[in-house]
């Protein structure tokens, strides 16, 4: 399985040659739902995991609403993750009968959060050998990112965990890792489809927001020129540089970070202080914004007739993204999320 992403519609640095400089390349991972083994790279696939080491449990306090896990997996899903502002009312007219009758089956009608630690949930398992510009620490070549299915604190982001190892240290294989019994039954969306890669590298700039004064007006000026507009008018439109030129919208590695309605502001190492930079994109969709170029070749067609934007069947907060950030000096040091609302 490949994905194509198609050329940019426009070569940015060569019309604005400062901006060359800041080019990076990102690696998106285009999941799409699989059967993933441990020895896969994955998204929501089963982990490569020591059976000698604990697993992953959170201890902050958990609240509102639940649902089984058992239920979270059901046909229910696909219908909250398509059409997250449907009622339940709403969404059983897009199930059959079938699947109205395998969702009561499903259906646990009063699910209880437990007391004490609740067992993470796989989120991503990479290999450095599959996912070129992953960049591990010394000795370890397995990134393996998981979170509790909980919106916590006021920022409604589940809890991650970030793990690196060397697979071949793991020769006894945890066979059947602990999983919640209950994930959050919400607009949020935590129990991911168990999902294939296929990675693939492509160039991003920063967003515009992150650029200083002179650039941007740089920008502005070219962007009016390109759409045949004065620059007053720029604020009523989406930004083509922003929306086409800049950022890949989905899961990836590396890149730069998609900023919208929050930021630019990533906090720095908390391990030493220097910069972090973007490690893992958890997005809640694989399309974005108005202009639908960054869709690859292969999901056109599906993609661009309101299907698939969602292969991962997760939903962080309000379609948000959450980029995990690592420390640009020490990709050991302690990770920093930064949640893109
Ligand atoms: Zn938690
Ligand atoms: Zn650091």
């Amino acid at each position: 399985m490949t994905r194509t992403t198609a050329p940019r519609p426009v070569d940015i640095a060569a019309v604005i040659p400062a901006l060359a400089p800041l080019a990076r390349t990102a690696t998106r991972l285009h999941p799409r739902p699989g059967s993933p083994s441990c020895y896969d790279s994955s998204v929501g696939g089963p982990l490569l995991w020591p059976a000698g080491e604990p697993w992953p449990h959170c201890h902050d306090p958990h609240w509102g609403e639940v649902m089984s896990l058992r239920q979270a997996r059901s046909k229910r899903q696909d219908a909250v993750c398509d059409e997250a502002a449907l009622s339940e009312d709403d969404y059983q007219w897009k199930n059959t009968p079938e699947d109205l009758a395998k969702f009561q089956q499903l259906y646990d009608p009063d699910p209880v959060l437990p007391e004490g630690p609740i067992a993470m949930l796989p989120i991503a398992q990479l290999y450095v050998r599959d996912v070129p510009g992953l960049r591990a620490p010394a000795g370890k070549d397995l990134l393996q990112v998981l979170w509790c299915p909980f919106e916590h604190d006021e920022y409604l982001i589940p809890k991650t965990v970030v793990v690196w190892r060397s697979a071949a240290m793991v020769t006894d294989i945890l066979a059947d890792p602990p999983e919640p019994a209950v994930v959050q039954d919400g607009l949020g969306q935590f129990v991911p489809e168990p999902c294939t890669i296929a990675p693939e590298q492509v160039t991003e700039y920063p967003r515009s927001s992150e650029l200083d004064d002179h650039l941007q007006q740089q920008l502005q000026q070219w962007e009016a020129a390109y759409l045949g507009i004065d620059v007053e008018d720029l604020g009523e439109i989406e930004s083509p540089y922003n929306s086409d030129l800049s950022v890949a919208p989905g899961w990836k590695i590396g890149g730069w970070i998609g900023w919208h309605g929050s930021g630019p502001w990533v906090e720095p190492c908390p391990g030493c202080g220097e910069p972090t930079e973007p490690l893992l994109t958890i997005a809640s969709w694989e399309r974005d914004g108005a202009q639908h170029s960054w869709v690859p070749d292969e999901d056109r067609p599906d993609m661009l007739a309101g299907g698939n934007g969602c292969p991962t069947k997760i939903n962080i907060g309000d379609a948000w993204d959450l980029v995990i950030c690592a420390c640009a000096a020490s990709p050991d040091h302690p990770h920093v999320p930064n949640l893109l609302s």
